[in-house]
């Protein structure tokens, strides 16, 4: 076994190789960016190296300097995390001619399953059933147009080297086809360096069903049974369990013995993952034209399921904890020990599941508007339950690469924690994540915690009425405007005066009392913005100490108990245990029932912004422009659409905030622009 392995990523993932190699007693390098000085994951390294500025390109992807890196402290081996440069076919070459062992499939496995077109002609060979399409190297236009023509509408175009739900455009009819295909192209050669595309049937309501596999480099293949990723935002995963409700043991077997065969046909070694496009688990045909073309299906009898080989990811993949929680094994171990020479550590008749798991990923972003990424400091990072022996006997496992205080920067992706709740059944895991949901409280940045307990309390997630679509179908429940409780306006408005209070900021009759008691009644005005809705509300404080919350036509009495964060709430008869914490304007109120943020304006703060703010129009965060939607002297109107920028692995549409005629343009398409530089002037 290696006694130093060097980790090159950051973040979760590089936190997670490091424990398992700390249990494996395997010392490890970590390597950071500027931005990273003094992340998570180089306290958790045994030694760290500086590789560079905080921008990727600068830092961990740069290989040549992670290789010196490693020589230079003498590592062995190299594990590549996922993103950055697990999927690069020359980083994995350049290891080998470096002497170093590339903890992942040898470079041509890499290379073979690396562009989606030439890996969909290689299973073909190998007799995996592919969704009908096109995937030849002829990309005429006019000859694509005839191949969607033949497949039948909906298509999807795909960047043949996309990634990360990038690159892809459906098309409903061929009217449409052309001006997809230049769109997906010109998407393609920018993020990808290539614009070669594959066109296939647009599967509707289908599941996304993926098979762990592992080899080794004596020619032993098992696969780790399936993860269902049905759950996604723009082609995104977001929500990941195992085993696939519905799956059974007839299809279970034929998807992994067609992943083997996937990845015995590149001479695979290491930890992969084959993504199949499943219909339907239960045999029920979904929507309209769901059915995709049976020229190349596996039939199922017993259920109606046809599966169809989607790509193949050369890396250990980001949602690998549920399998390792439903099959007690540790997925980096067994890497490590594939790397080292090592057999399989099991057969496959040895391998079983157990219970049931999911995972979500926290992310920090804004789900209201369209996943924005958020960026911010994680002012507050509560987690559900204090210790790790606690989590696990709770069936809770949380892997991150933050503390509280650290930074979520725009320069890496937005995940913040990942959350993995593992139970004897779907119901008890179902349970427990959204308790431990309930328990997470991240105050600092916009997060989607909220969220995603709006998913899994969902009927279809609850039901297991699963496919990419739930997040569409039930958006009227995910995305719902919830009214302003009053425990919620209770809790900010004392969070917001015992805070003033806390830190000497306000002449009010509070402050100048001995805590609530004062001499005549005192009140204290809020004016409180709930999903900009305003609501006016007071605070009165009477003769005998006891309290009052007047808001929206209601006078309610109120009595609380406050021991830091934690509030023992009494309103209006109703009592409550939440938590409260000031951050600037705004007060994050938890409680069992959910987590919401209400604002609290100064309203003599902001007189004037609103006008200097008109017509300013500038870069959330820095990142790169990618289109402008107007020129100088249109005219647009509130809302509108004028620019796209892109960063932390997405694209942002910056929208005009009133009408008005577009001024001037201060930037070309391609800049990389810094944050809160201006992007173009209006006249409103
Ligand atoms: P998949 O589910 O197909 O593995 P993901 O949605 O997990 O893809 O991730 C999308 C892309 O972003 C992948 O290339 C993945 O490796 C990369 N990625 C995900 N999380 C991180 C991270 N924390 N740091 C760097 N890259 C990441
Ligand atoms: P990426 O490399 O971005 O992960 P994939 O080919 O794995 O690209 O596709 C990403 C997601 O897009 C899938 O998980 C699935 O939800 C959806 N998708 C891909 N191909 C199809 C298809 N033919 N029909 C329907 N949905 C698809
Ligand atoms: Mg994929």
């Amino acid at each position: 076994m290696f006694k130093k392995i060097l980790i090159a990523n950051r973040g979760e993932i590089a936190c997670r190789v490091a424990a398992t190699a700390r249990r494996m007693a395997i010392k490890t390098v970590a390597v950071y960016s500027d931005a990273d000085a003094g992340a998570k994951h180089v306290a958790a390294c045994d030694e760290s190296v500086h590789i560079g500025g905080s921008a990727p390109r600068d830092s961990y992807l740069r290989w040549q300097r992670i290789i010196e890196a490693a020589h230079a402290t003498g590592a062995e081996a190299i594990h590549p995390g996922y993103g950055f440069l697990s999927e690069n076919e020359e980083f994995a070459q350049a290891c080998a001619d470096a002497g170093l062992v590339f903890i992942g499939p040898p470079a041509s496995a890499i290379k073979a399953m690396g562009l989606k077109a030439e890996s969909k002609q290689l299973m073909e060979k190998a007799g995996v059933p592919l969704v009908p399409g096109y995937h030849g190297s002829d990309q005429d236009p006019a000859l694509l147009q005839r191949e969607a023509d033949r497949i039948g509408y909906p298509v999807l175009i795909k960047a043949s080297a996309g990634g990360g739900g990038k690159g892809m455009r459906a098309v409903d009819k061929p009217a449409d086809f052309l001006a997809a295909l230049d769109s997906c192209k010109r998407e393609a050669i920018n993020s990808f360096g290539s614009d070669a595309v594959l066109v296939e049937k647009y599967a509707q309501r289908p599941r996304h069903v993926e098979i762990q596999v592992f080899g080794d480099m004596h020619g032993n293949y098992v696969y780790l049974f399936e993860r269902d990723c049905s759950v996604q935002r723009r082609h995104q995963k977001v929500l990941e369990e195992a085993p696939a409700p519905g799956m059974t043991e007839t299809l279970r077997q034929q998807m992994g013995e067609a992943a083997v065969a996937a990845a015995r046909a590149v001479n695979y070694v290491g930890a992969g993952t084959v993504e199949f496009i499943v219909e339907q688990l239960d045999g029920r045909t979904a929507g309209s034209g769901g059915s995709v073309g049976a020229s190349a299906a596996h039939e199922v009898a017993s259920v109606g399921a046809r599966f169809f080989f989607m790509e193949m990811n050369t890396r250990l993949q980001v949602e690998h904890p549920v399998t390792e929680a439903i099959t007690g094994l540790d997925l980096v171990e067994w890497q490590l020990r594939v790397a080292a020479g090592q057999p399989l550590p099991l057969k496959q008749a040895q391998l079983r599941i157990h219970g049931h798991a999911i995972e979500a990923r926290i992310c920090a972003e804004n789900p209201d508007k369209q996943f924005l990424p958020a960026t911010g400091t994680l002012q507050v990072y509560g987690q559900p339950l204090a210790s790790h022996f606690e989590r696990s006997d709770h069936g809770v496992r949380i892997d991150d690469g933050v503390r509280e205080g650290d930074t979520i920067s725009p320069h890496y992706d937005s995940m913040v924690a990942k959350l993995i709740v593992h139970g004897d059944t779907r119901e008890q895991a179902l349970a427990r994540l959204d308790q431990a949901l309930s328990e997470f409280h991240i105050v600092g940045l916009q997060t989607n915690v909220q969220f995603l307990r709006h998913v899994v309390q969902s009927a279809s997630f609850a039901k297991a009425d699963l496919d990419t679509a739930l997040i569409a179908r039930e958006e009227a429940v995910l995305f719902k405007q919830e009214k302003l409780g009053l425990q919620v306006a209770a809790a900010a408005a004392v969070a917001l005066t015992l805070s003033d209070q806390k830190n000497g900021e306000c002449a009010d009759p509070f402050s100048r009392t001995d805590g609530w008691r004062s001499h005549g009644p005192s009140q204290r005005r809020f004016e409180f913005e709930f999903h900009a809705e305003r609501s006016p509300a007071q605070l009165v404080c009477l003769h005998d100490g006891s309290m009052r919350l007047d808001i929206a036509g209601a006078s309610l009495p109120l009595a609380f108990e406050a021991n830091g964060s934690a509030l023992s709430l009494t309103v209006g008869g109703e009592h409550q245990s939440l938590r409260a914490y000031r951050h600037g304007e705004d007060v994050h109120v938890f409680s069992p029932r959910g987590a919401t943020q209400i604002t609290a304006i100064d309203l003599l703060a902001h007189a004037g912004v609103a006008q200097h703010e008109a017509g300013r129009l500038t870069a959330p965060m820095p990142g790169k422009i990618v289109s402008f939607q107007v020129k100088a002297g249109d005219k647009v109107s509130r809302g509108q659409a004028l620019a796209v920028m892109e960063a932390m692995k997405m694209e942002h549409t910056i929208a005009a905030p009133a009408d008005g005629v577009i001024d001037e343009l201060l930037y070309a398409p391609g800049d990389q622009v810094p944050e809160g530089s201006e992007l173009l002037t209006m006249v409103v």
